[in-house]
């Protein structure tokens, strides 16, 4: 494995300026699932590693009672939010994808943070994360800035960071009442493995507890980027959500998808898979809202 010098900054303004210092040859690294297996594959080949794990900020989601915000350091675990109970109980579709990121070891040490900048179109975090209209709080040499996570992704392993920036936390703005969401990761087996499809859907009733007020439906390694299917979404608002509005849902996110053959299938298939995952994410949806 190639050698490397292993920087510890007590807190985010040395790190900016460490990295600052090193430019092309330096990387952050969080928990390192993601940049270790690089050096070691010898996909990455950085002089400097520069540790944001030992920076001090949030070990647990946090929920703002008065304004009703969640904040999720990008520097905390996965277990830590799979255990969280404001997580568990307010927003279950963030808990089904966490709970199912690599296995238990993997997920005390990998980070949130580390899963979206990676950008990878299979990451799982990403996804419940854009269903709650989740924001991105960067902080770089220029000061700090937010952007809705869905702009975060450029492209396959591309984000919008710029060098040194440091993405901070991700904001999720308050639940509307009646809000259910649901999130699943489809692959052929359920051992560890890179997801075919990750489907996410996050719906908000009128007070008749039928009629859908607001819907997202996101999808996971159906574009380069996460996706959200905007028609879909655009149909349900008004209808009663029940298994015929949301077989129609399905294929319109079926149809807005940009799958294609793949190792792990073929776009076809997967592409009834969206509509098939939608419909089942949605009744979970509706049945969480209730
Ligand atoms: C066996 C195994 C199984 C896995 N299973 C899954 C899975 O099921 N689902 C899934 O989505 N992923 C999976 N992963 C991928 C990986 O674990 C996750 O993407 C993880 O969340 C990465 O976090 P990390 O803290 O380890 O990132 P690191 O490896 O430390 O960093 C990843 C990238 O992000 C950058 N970075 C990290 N934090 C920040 C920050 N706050 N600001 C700026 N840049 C930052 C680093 O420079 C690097 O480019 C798996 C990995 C392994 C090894």
């Amino acid at each position: 494995m190639r050698k490397f010098n292993y920087l510890v900054p007590k807190n985010l303004d040395e790190a900016i300026s460490l990295h600052e210092s090193y430019g092309a040859r330096a990387k952050y690294i969080a928990g390192g699932t993601d940049v270790l297996v690089k050096v070691k594959e010898g996909k990455l080949a950085s002089d400097y590693l520069i540790s944001l794990k030992h920076i001090l900020g949030q070990d647990r989601p946090f929920l703002n009672h008065e304004t009703g915000e969640l904040f999720i350091g990008a520097f905390i675990t996965h277990r830590a939010i799979e255990k969280s109970s404001i997580v568990q109980l307010n927003y279950p579709i963030l808990h089904d994808a966490v709970k199912n990121i690599g296995c238990v070891q993997i997920r005390n040490v990998a980070t949130i943070g580390g899963n979206l900048v990676n950008a990878v179109p299979s990451a799982d975090g990403a996804i419940p994360l854009i269903a709650l209209d989740g924001k991105a709080h960067i902080y770089g040499t220029k000061g700090h800035r937010t952007l809705e996570l869905l702009r975060f992704f450029l492209g396959p392993g591309q984000c919008d960071l710029a060098g040194g920036e440091i993405l901070l936390e991700i904001v999720i703005p308050p639940l509307l009442a009646r809000t259910g969401g649901a999130y699943i990761k489809h692959g052929r087996r359920e051992a560890m493995e890179l997801p075919m499809l990750g489907v996410g859907v996050l719906l908000s009733l009128e007070e008749d507890m039928q009629t859908c007020a607001r819907a997202r439906i996101c999808l996971g390694v159906a574009a380069p980027t996460p996706l959200r299917c905007h028609q879909a979404e655009k149909y349900l608002i008004g209808k009663t959500v029940d298994e015929k509005s949301l077989t129609e849902a399905g294929r319109l996110a079926g149809e807005e998808s940009k799958v294609r053959d793949s190792i792990r299938g073929l776009a076809w298939y997967r592409r009834e898979m969206v509509g098939v995952l939608v419909k089942r994410m949605g009744l979970k949806a509706l049945e969480r809202a209730k």
